[in-house]
């Protein structure tokens, strides 16, 4: 039985970073079958030897940060990694028909006004109803890294903290920067 689980180190170091946490630092691995896991990537090998969802670690549910959860929509909460790799040839699918310029389309109609990664999911979801919602949920959140990066919208709440320890998390929310989706 390779049942892999992860515990958040206690209490995290101060000054951690969401990008670090999300990277799967500041966590021990362990897989019931006894064998060492040091890091993410030698938890996430173990995880691919004994067919299991190399995101979730076969646990079907993902814990970006302390204190939040939700299903892998990367073996679609199976935890294989099967379902995994079956995943993957369907968002090729998914990246075809939400586009960035679709995408940005909808982010346009939000200028002026924050919007969270939920908002853009639904108006997504009445343009293209054959997308299942973790496939949706996935690709949104990709895009929206995409286009923070490019300036074309930035985050305006930022996580919460208390003493430099990370307790809560808001859901982020975004807002179109004055630049935005025109084109320079
Ligand atoms: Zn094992
Ligand atoms: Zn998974």
């Amino acid at each position: 039985m390779h049942a892999i689980s992860s515990t958040w180190d206690e209490p995290l170091p101060k000054g951690a970073t969401m990008g670090e946490l999300m990277e799967g630092r500041f966590r021990s691995y362990s897989c019931f079958c006894g064998q060492p896991l040091l890091d993410r990537s030698a938890a996430q090998l173990h995880a691919i030897e004994t067919n299991q969802c190399s995101i979730c670690l076969g646990q079907t549910r993902i814990s970006l940060v302390p204190g939040t959860e939700h299903g892998c929509g990367y073996c679609n909460v199976t935890g294989t990694r099967d379902a995994e790799l079956a995943e993957q040839l369907d968002r090729g699918k998914v990246e075809a028909v939400i586009d960035e310029a679709a995408f940005l389309r909808v982010v346009e109609g939000f200028r002026g006004e924050a919007f969270t990664q939920p908002d853009i999911v639904e108006r997504l979801a009445a343009m293209a109803p054959e997308v299942l919602t973790p496939q949706l949920m996935l690709r949104v959140g990709q895009l929206l890294r995409v286009v923070e990066r490019k300036g074309v919208i930035m985050r305006v709440s930022a996580p919460s903290g208390v003493d430099g320890v990370v307790v809560l998390y808001d859901t982020p929310r975004y807002q179109v920067t004055s630049s935005g989706t025109r084109p320079a």
